[in-house]
């Protein structure tokens, strides 16, 4: 037994962006927050293309998004690819939706260590009591809900501190996620490696998308450039598990070694040295890293963020549905504190939503895989809808309740591809008439079915840009909550 137990309304283990969000959301309705980082800021982390709901959308609901806009991070505007039929790179611009094109259908690469120190200064000052270098080692509660944490302070001393509510914000290395719903389920799908290192520069892309992130295509899988600074590129190679005794023998030799063999990446490093500064200097890898729970919540705890779920990088998705789940997080429990609403009702609303966004992503990502094409290829052919394991589709769509396709029950085994909202052939289409995108006009979001994938993205923006919706939003559910005015609690409608 420690010698003194604190008191808080809300615990939050990580301090990465869900954890900050998580933490700032709930104390700025005045509620008594301690968040707990085992590491010191800044610290690394791989993920720095972000998207625009998360630099317009929480950053401005957060009120940092002046200060992430003053740190000078690189704009992107959105995504090259060279990916699908078109062996030419196409460009996609993030102009959601006409009534956010400019000024805010942008977002930053960003450097993880410094925008992440941004997020957690920023929750320090509107009060959360941040304490880093403490590394929480379990939960403390009872069959009924959980009621507190345990943790290692810097010095090695063990401490405790109890509260209504704990967030486990603590990332893809979370100790204490199984409280919560068992095990990850890790899908095959999804089931790459990825490497990645630095550049000491590169070329960039013909204005205006030098910000761009670009992801290729090749035959073992594909790479991501990510311009962080103009003496700042970073690289990585994701493919498939069958690397990964190479990778892990050799990531440097590995990594260089895709590069290689992608002609279009290549060409734009031609020359460039590797990356010599900390914590650039390094050559990193991370495997199975596209998984989901039963269970989000149980009472007294939330999972969000990467502790909670995560699907594969390409579409720059992960800190979105990180800030994204920390927010929902945060309305049910101010909600909960407030009192004003039953509990059950609360978080069975953070845990609809949060699964119906990473939902709508996971299946589109399938479908974008299923859309490249490369017959020779042993990587895309093993990535082809119609292989798409039967029982991993019937859980996922088991796991989303159906929510991301209307259609789920109608389809048996080996129909999976009806089942997608998207379908590669969809996409494939409005990638082709893609050349004529630089306007306000998308043709990507012409499609019904495309534009839902990012419509949660967009009505986050409208409340960070205009203080709510432009339009009415729709409970997720009959009966369903929706956001208050200022998206930090549920209201009935
Ligand atoms: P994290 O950022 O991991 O933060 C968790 C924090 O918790 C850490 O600071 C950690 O130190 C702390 N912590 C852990 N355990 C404890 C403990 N016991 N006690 C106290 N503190 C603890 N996302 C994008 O948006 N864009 C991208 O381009 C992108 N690329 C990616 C590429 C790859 C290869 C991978 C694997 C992921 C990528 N992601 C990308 C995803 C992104 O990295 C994550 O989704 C995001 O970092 C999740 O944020 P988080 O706050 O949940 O977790």
């Amino acid at each position: 037994k420690t010698a003194e137990t604190e008191e808080f309304d809300v615990i939050v283990v990580g301090g990465g962006p869900a954890g900050s969000t998580a933490a700032t959301a709930v104390a700025l309705r005045g509620h008594r927050v301690l968040l707990l980082e085992q590491q010191t800021f800044p610290r690394y982390q791989i993920g720095e293309s972000l998207l625009p709901s998360t630099v317009h959308g929480v950053c401005r609901i957060l009120g940092v998004e002046e200060e992430v806009a003053r740190a000078g991070f690189k704009t992107k505007r959105g995504g090259t690819f060279r990916w699908g039929r078109n062996p030419d790179p196409w460009q996609f611009s993030f102009a959601l939706s006409p009534r956010l094109a400019d000024p805010t259908s942008f977002a930053y690469q960003v450097e993880r260590s410094r925008f992440d120190a941004i997020l957690l200064d920023n929750a320090r000052r509107v009060g959360v009591d941040v304490r880093e270098g403490c590394r929480v080692k379990g939960v403390l509660g009872d069959e009924e809900r959980v009621r507190g944490v345990g943790w290692t302070g810097p010095a090695g001393e063990t401490r405790e501190a109890r509260a209504r509510y704990v967030v486990d914000a603590s990332g893809n290395g979370s100790r204490i996620h199984g409280e919560v719903g068992g095990r990850r389920t890790y899908s095959d799908f999804f089931r790459n490696i990825a490497v990645f290192g630095y550049f000491a520069g590169g070329k960039r892309l013909p204005k205006p998308n030098d910000g761009n992130i670009f992801c290729a295509a090749f035959d073992e899988g594909w790479l991501w450039y990510i311009p962080l600074r103009d003496d700042l590129t970073s690289v990585g190679a994701v493919v498939g598990r069958d690397n990964a005794a190479a990778i892990q023998r050799d990531p440097v030799t590995a990594w260089r070694g895709l590069i290689d063999s992608c002609p279009e990446v290549r060409g734009l490093l031609d020359g460039v040295a590797q990356a010599t500064e900390a914590p650039y200097d390094q050559v990193r890898v991370r495997k199975d890293w596209s998984y989901w729970k039963s269970q989000l919540w149980r009472p007294g705890m939330v999972l969000v963020g990467d502790a909670a779920c995560f699907v594969d990088p390409v579409l720059s998705s992960g800190v979105h549905l990180a800030t994204y789940g920390a927010l929902l997080a945060a309305r049910s429990i101010n909600s909960g504190l407030a009192g004003t609403l039953d509990e059950d009702r609360l978080f069975n609303e953070f845990e609809a939503r949060y699964r119906h966004e990473y939902g709508l992503f996971h299946e589109f990502l399938v479908s974008f895989y299923d859309m490249h094409q490369d017959e020779r290829s042993y990587f895309w052919k093993a990535r082809k809808v119609t292989h798409v394991d039967a029982t991993e589709m019937e859980a996922f769509v088991e796991l989303v309740g159906g929510l991301a396709s209307g259609d789920t029950s109608l389809a048996g085994p080996g129909q999976a591809g009806t089942r997608l909202t998207v379908t590669a052939s969809e996409l494939d289409h409005a990638v082709g008439r893609l050349p004529d995108s630089d306007g306000l006009r998308n043709p990507l979001f012409e499609s019904a079915s495309i534009r839902q994938v990012f419509q949660e993205g967009t009505i986050l923006q409208e409340r960070g840009v205009f203080g709510g919706p432009l339009e009415k939003e729709t409970p997720l559910h009959p009966g369903g909550l929706m956001a208050s005015e200022d998206g930090l609690t549920w209201v009935t409608e």
